[in-house]
């Protein structure tokens, strides 16, 4: 097989880069090892930054017609202490939320629209082994697949196969750990109509749990120290329900939903970035090249953000057939910026706040930050403003190829795809 690019991984860095290289008439192949997306417990949360991007593809009304919960503001409770500490309905986006949606479904739905273009080819079930380089340039990749193994030539190819990245590992890059002093635990319980009505973090001497809203459901991340899975396994289900009903009385009628440790998923968190992310012929992006810490939810959204930089610095490269290392540099210094911002962020609040937390055993009191938030309402704007959107969010700059569609537009779905498109346009000119 031979194409200008090959992804691999179809996560939401791969699926988004795919997509966006497919629309824009560059021919590009997406490789994922598995045979569907469906993976429980993985980045649900769509952030108004994705959303926006969602907005500027033209595709935001069919987005939203996918079940997903809406999340405009976020409380904190410090023991009977409750206060709305973020607030995304001042945010200047389209979307003045957080979508909580099935990262299956926000996979599926860009593999649909992918379909759509002639020069999008995704390939489940096809799981990359290694990297074919030649005089020290990467030039393919080497795939098995249910039918045999293969050989996908690509003028680029970009690593988005998470963060035990195959590719990274078989091409030798440095990773910088930053370290994480915490695990998270997932899982989840049913919601009654008289539970909190929002996504709350319970702070309690010793523990931190969040509940998400999932409609009928709430997903639960109950943060406990690093390595710690194996000392509660020990301790036995009922000390763990104990600790959990000490913290969210509520649940305690629903806790015999989980009928073993196997209902409940652990990540272990990694927070991590490469020094360089690229070489001849390879580009890493997402969590392959940056794993970030759960705090703030953003591992799903910096991945799409690289995928547009991505696109949008290597669709014309890739187009001439001209692709340089510089293009893939200019990747790099496009993202590393709001990375390292951003993790830096997320070590600190790991460091003061969620280690000392996990380590008290007197009841907190709310800190000062918390309780400015909860007297002065627009201070709650600011957490909203970083989580929600980010540091230098990225926009669509490449226009859709009309050449590449595979089939009749469907009417009424691109009306917002005008305004980027136009841009674009302008920019080429
Ligand atoms: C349990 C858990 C909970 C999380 N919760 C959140 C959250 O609430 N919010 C959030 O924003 N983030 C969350 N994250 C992180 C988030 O899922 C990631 O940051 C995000 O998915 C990264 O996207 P990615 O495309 O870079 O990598 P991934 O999503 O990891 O995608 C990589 C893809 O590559 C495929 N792959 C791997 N190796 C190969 C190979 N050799 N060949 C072909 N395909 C391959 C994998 O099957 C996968 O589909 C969570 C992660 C975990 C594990």
């Amino acid at each position: 097989m031979k194409t200008r690019c090959c992804i691999v991984g179809g996560g939401p860095a791969g699926m988004m880069l795919g997509y966006l290289l497919g629309r824009a008439g560059i021919d590009v192949v997406v490789l994922e090892k598995h045979a569907d997306f469906f993976r429980d417990f993985r980045g649900d949360t769509i952030h108004p930054s994705t959303l926006e991007l969602v907005y500027e593809l033209g595709v935001l009304d069919d987005f939203l017609k996918l079940p997903h919960q809406k999340t405009p503001t976020i409380d904190a409770r410090f023991g009977d202490f409750q206060a709305t500490v973020a607030d995304f309905t001042h945010l200047n986006t389209q979307c003045k939320f957080i979508a909580m949606m099935p990262q299956w479904d926000f996979l599926n739905f860009i593999a649909e629209f992918g379909k759509r273009y002639r020069t999008f080819n995704l390939h489940m079930e096809t799981e990359a082994t290694g990297v074919i380089e030649e005089k020290g340039k990467v030039v393919g990749v080497k795939a098995k697949t249910p039918k045999g193994d293969v050989e996908i030539r690509a003028d680029l190819v970009v690593a988005a196969d998470g963060r035990h990245s195959t590719v990274r590992d078989v091409t030798g890059f440095e990773v910088e750990e930053l370290g994480a002093p915490m695990d998270v635990l997932w899982f989840r319980l049913s919601r009654k109509a008289d539970d909190p009505q929002t996504t709350t973090f319970f702070f309690e001497a010793g523990h931190v749990v969040i509940l998400l809203d999932r409609g009928e459901y709430w997903q639960v991340a109950y943060i406990i120290p690093k390595g710690g899975m194996d000392a509660m396994k020990a301790e036995g289900m009922e000390a763990f329900f104990r600790d959990l009903t000490h913290i969210a009385p509520f649940v305690a009628d629903r806790t015999a939903e989980l009928k073993s440790w196997d209902d409940i998923k652990l990540l272990s968190v990694q927070v991590d970035r490469l020094h360089k992310w690229h070489k001849p012929g390879l580009l890493l992006i997402g969590d392959a090249a940056h794993a970030m810490s759960p705090i703030g939810g953003v591992g799903v959204n910096m991945a799409v953000q690289d995928a547009v930089a991505a696109a949008n610095i290597l669709t014309e490269p890739l187009r001439k057939g001209d692709l340089t290392e510089e293009d893939l540099a200019a990747v790099q210094a496009r993202r590393e910026f709001p990375v390292r911002v951003t993790q830096k962020m997320q070590v600190m609040i790991q460091n003061h706040v969620i280690s000392p937390l996990l380590k008290q055993d007197e009841t907190l009191k709310p800190p000062l930050p918390v309780r400015v938030a909860a007297a002065f309402p627009p201070l709650r704007r600011l957490p909203a403003q970083i989580i929600g959107v980010g540091v230098r969010p990225e926009h669509i700059e490449m226009a859709e190829d009309p050449a590449a569609l595979a089939a009749p537009k469907k009417s009424g779905t691109r009306k917002a795809a005008k305004k980027p498109a136009k841009k674009a346009a302008s920019k080429a000119a």
